[in-house]
């Protein structure tokens, strides 16, 4: 086709992410391999607050200077600015999405593309369930991407099975029960596996709810975007593909836009996506340190852990007798403010052989050689980030699909050991050292092989070019 020929328009797509660090951060990616692509205005629909915070902690605006066709755009999330988004107070930011975000967002498409042109295609974050009732009004074509794991969305897919089964709410409290209906997944999942809001004991509960709705909206799109890739993540997709027909996986996402970045001779990415600022003191601090032999411990942007959990991880690390790069995030502790005294106490350990920081540049972090282990609440794209870098995971998952991605880690691509419901320090100590000597040796021989078929996933030709050449085309296909 030549786009160039009248009365050809250029596509003009909306990128729609929820307002938080890991969705934010893949679709960034998604965003520049669309500019990449040449011919697709893209603009990407930041809230304030968090693009605000981008622009005070990262150089995200001059990257995309160098794309004429895109540009930020913002929109309120209907909370103060003192707000703190946290995952304590999710439900505040979820009630301003769906009464302030979704009404503005509904008069953003009604007014067409502002000074640009009118905007022909939307991409959402499958939690924002109303952009597609918006979408549809308007009539404009809605494409959703799930920044959660396919595994962890599967397991949505199926709650409502979970509970004509009678498999949830639990009845009893043996968390090792097996799950008989999760199509694919008998044999391996327990109760303790599956995402963290089935353990409710309240079908009316809000958090089930939305993934229930998100499952009835999901497959009423145009399709849906993966970040992940077809070897690793076969079996689930064809059980994804019998809801969603039109699935484009074009993971890892991460690593997909280096490589494309690469063969366009564009300079490798020179700043953050984070809505914290890096402190890249540490990266000074690995160099010191010999190979392989730190643990990189993180539990992503929205997890918090009590007081007493972090002194047993304090003690397990210290223990262990491993150095240690700790990421500890504000407000990432619940009572933060003891925190001075335990930090006193074990501040001899912690200056001998770790090094702590408030957010860490992750994925510089998880491909230095002296990294040989990541403790992780196995969000998603920690996890993508690990299995391309070859750094096997102790996993402690927290809440959403966390639950599933550990299971999966330790069952089904053995890349690591999942530890869900432990915090005991005898038992972090003794995971730690298992990581980083034997088991370390292990995992890394299927992370190998996994990062491999990532990399010819990403290479002319394969599975995840081809998903994105056809995501580009369809964008293209979009007519107002
Ligand atoms: N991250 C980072 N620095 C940190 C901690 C996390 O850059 O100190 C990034 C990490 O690379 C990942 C994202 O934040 O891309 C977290 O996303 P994930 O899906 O792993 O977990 P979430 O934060 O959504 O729970």
């Amino acid at each position: 086709m030549d786009h160039q020929t009248p009365p050809y328009s250029p596509p003009h797509v909306l990128i729609f992410p929820l307002p938080l660090q890991g969705p934010i951060k893949c679709m960034l990616k998604l965003a520049e391999l669309l500019c990449l692509a040449g011919d697709i205005d893209v603009t990407f629909l930041n809230t304030h607050h968090n693009h605000r915070r981008l622009l005070r902690y990262t150089a995200l605006d001059s990257r995309f200077s160098a794309y004429p066709q895109f540009r930020f755009q913002t929109i309120s999330d209907g909370l103060s600015d003192d707000h703190p988004r946290s995952v304590d107070r999710l439900g505040d930011l979820l009630n301003g999405l769906w009464t302030v975000t979704n009404p503005n967002f509904k008069e953003m498409l009604n007014s067409g593309g502002g000074d640009r042109r009118p905007v022909t295609g939307v991409i959402a974050d499958g939690a924002l369930t109303f952009a597609l009732d918006v979408a549809e009004e308007v009539g404009i074509p809605l494409i959703y991407f799930e920044t959660i794991s396919p595994c962890g969305l599967w397991t949505y897919f199926c709650v409502h099975k979970l509970i004509e089964a009678g498999e949830i709410p639990f009845q009893g409290d043996d968390l090792d029960a097996p799950i008989q209906s999760v199509p694919g997944m008998e044999g391996f999942l327990r109760r303790r596996d599956l995402p963290s809001f089935c353990r409710t004991t309240d079908l009316n509960d809000p958090v089930i709810q939305l993934a229930m709705r998100e499952c009835r909206q999901v497959p009423r799109s145009r399709g849906l975007i993966l970040n992940t890739f077809e070897d690793l993540d076969g079996p689930v997709l064809s059980h994804l593909r019998s809801l969603c027909p039109n699935l484009y996986p074009v993971g890892p996402l991460h690593t997909h836009l280096k490589t494309r970045l690469g063969t366009q001779s564009i300079p490798p990415l020179a700043s953050s996506d984070s809505l914290w600022q890096e402190d890249k003191s540490c990266m000074a601090w690995l160099d010191a340190q010999p190979s392989r032999s730190v643990i990189y411990v993180s539990i992503g942007s929205l997890a918090m852990m009590s007081m007493e959990q972090l002194v047993e991880f304090w003690h397990g690390l210290v223990n262990s007798g491993v150095r240690f790069l700790w990421v500890r995030r504000p407000n990432s502790i619940v009572g933060e403010d003891s925190v001075g005294q335990i930090q006193e106490e074990l501040s001899e350990a912690t200056k001998e052989r770790g090094c702590l920081v408030s957010w860490a540049p992750q994925e510089e972090v998880l491909a230095h050689p002296a990294i040989g282990g990541f403790l992780t609440h196995s969000g998603w794209n920690s996890t993508l980030e690990s299995l391309m870098e070859g750094v096997p995971m102790v996993c402690w998952p927290y809440f959403v699909d966390q639950h599933v991605n550990s299971r999966f880690v330790s069952e089904v691509w053995k890349i690591g050991i999942d530890i869900k419901d432990t915090c005991e320090r005898g038992v972090i100590e003794k995971m730690i050292k298992d990581l980083m000597n034997a088991k370390g040796d292990e995992f890394r021989q299927s992370m190998d092989r996994l990062s491999k078929l990532a990399r010819e996933s990403i290479d002319v030709g394969g599975s995840s070019v081809c998903n994105l050449n056809r995501l580009i085309e369809d964008i293209r296909s979009m007519k107002v």
